[in-house]
């Protein structure tokens, strides 16, 4: 007998979680598109082989003739094992990390201070590691230190470097240590994360070098978007004007730490920064008490690379290591607890870190390992940052900034 099976196709992958709920992951187009409780029942039946006469629900016809419109599936004579889409090899079967593993992103702390007060720089925020942040200077590690663990990096597979602090390019040695890393063979794309304030009028950006060098620009509402502080706005934007000019290319974080301005405002400003200067700009929210509605996860367009990191490894985690300035390696830059190495004491801490797998913790705590998370449909489709939820848990794999998990 013809059609007695049917099924979902490979670029397509059904997940089910509590309360019987499921989400199909299209990987195809990049949706996520979440289905109904008899719809799961059907697609659970015939995912696991059952016949379709034997499923049990009088629409079963109705909903496998729509997927079958949809091109998301299809008919089979007999039951065959099919293989879902992954993208080439990025990922071995077993999804572990081959050696040298890939560093998506290695942040640097340089041990500068910064001489502006804004208020938000101490308070939990997301994306708390594209924002600059004050350092103390205590203990910090020496230009020869930095250069050793510049020149171990560099050996491994790189993508990044990110220099971050406060306003690190009035660090002296910055320009040994950005001259490593762009005579290294790997080419890693070199990130200075900063306050517009410390671009403003800083000659140094019209030197060559910078000309190969990206920026992480920090500006907040209340200082560039205030209509008491007119000029600042303007300012603001010569400064882009100004980088525009001599370096590759900048992404802004944009600090939302003013409910005094209207949505809309806000809003029509960031579009205007965006069509003008064709750049991605992040915003972190502040976590206060008067911010009932921050949640710390968005939804990613699911590729199959996406899908099958987020299913293996932590979204944001996984290929992101940090120097801080007193030598302490760390997962990223704000889980400041977390220290997996010292290369003040241990010149060969950052390949210990890999051989040793100490890092694995941190990369590999997929969502599924979250408690709140690991029924939740959207867990391989969700970014979330862990540092902040540690922060507020004080656990690795606490989760309290998201209710859609429950
Ligand atoms: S400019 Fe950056 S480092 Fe300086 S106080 Fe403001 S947030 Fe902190
Ligand atoms: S419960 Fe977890 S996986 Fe689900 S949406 Fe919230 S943060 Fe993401
Ligand atoms: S977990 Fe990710 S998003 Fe959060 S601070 Fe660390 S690197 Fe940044």
């Amino acid at each position: 007998m013809k059609n007695k099976y049917f099924k979902l196709n490979k670029d397509y992958i059904l997940v089910t979680g509590e309360k019987n709920k499921s989400l199909i992951y299209d990987l195809k187009n990049g949706n996520m598109i979440e289905l109904e409780k008899e719809w799961t029942d059907i697609l659970i039946q015939l995912e696991n082989g059952s016949k379709i006469e034997d499923v049990k629900s009088i629409n079963k016809y109705d909903v496998i003739e729509k997927i079958k419109n949809e091109k998301m599936g299809e008919f089979y004579d007999n039951f065959i094992y099919e293989k879902k889409t992954r993208k080439g090899m990025i990922l071995p079967l077993e999804g572990m990390q081959k050696l040298p593993p890939i560093i998506h992103k290695c942040y640097i702390q340089i041990p500068t201070s910064c001489s502006l007060n804004c208020k938000f720089c101490f308070l939990l925020k997301s994306y708390p590691c594209l924002v600059c942040a004050k350092n103390s200077n205590v203990n910090s590690i020496d230009l020869k230190v930095y250069k050793t663990f510049l020149n171990n990096l560099l050996n491994l597979n790189v993508h990044n470097i990110i220099f971050y602090g406060g306003n690190v390019l009035s660090y002296t040695n910055i320009e040994n240590l950005l001259k490593i890393c762009l005579n290294s063979k790997k080419r890693p794309e070199i990130w200075f994360l900063l306050h517009w304030r410390h671009i403003r009028n800083n000659k140094m950006l019209e030197k060559e070098i910078y000309k190969k060098t990206n920026f992480y620009v920090t500006f907040s509402a209340n200082d560039v978007f205030n209509i008491n502080n007119g000029k600042n706005f303007s300012l603001f934007i010569e400064t882009l004007d100004y980088m525009k000019k001599y370096i590759k290319h900048f992404e802004l974080t944009f600090v939302q730490d003013t409910k005094e301005i209207s949505e809309f405002k806000i809003k029509s400003m960031l579009d205007f920064i965006i069509n003008t200067y064709k750049t991605k700009i992040y915003i972190s929210e502040l976590l206060d008490e008067n911010n009932k509605s921050f949640t710390n996860h968005s939804f990613m367009r699911v590729s199959p690379e996406i899908f099958w990191n987020n299913y293996y490894y932590h979204p944001c985690l996984n290929g992101t290591i940090t120097l801080n300035a007193e030598g302490k390696i760390l997962p990223c830059p704000s889980m400041e607890n977390e220290i997996i190495g010292d290369v003040a004491e241990n010149k060969n801490a950052l390949k210990e870190v890999f051989l040793d797998n100490k890092i694995d913790k941190y990369w590999k705590l997929n969502l599924g390992k979250i408690e709140q998370c690991k029924e939740c449909i959207y867990r391989f489709g969700c970014f979330e940052c862990r540092a902040i939820e540690v922060k507020i848990s004080q656990e690795l794999n606490g989760k309290s900034l998201c209710k859609r998990g429950d």
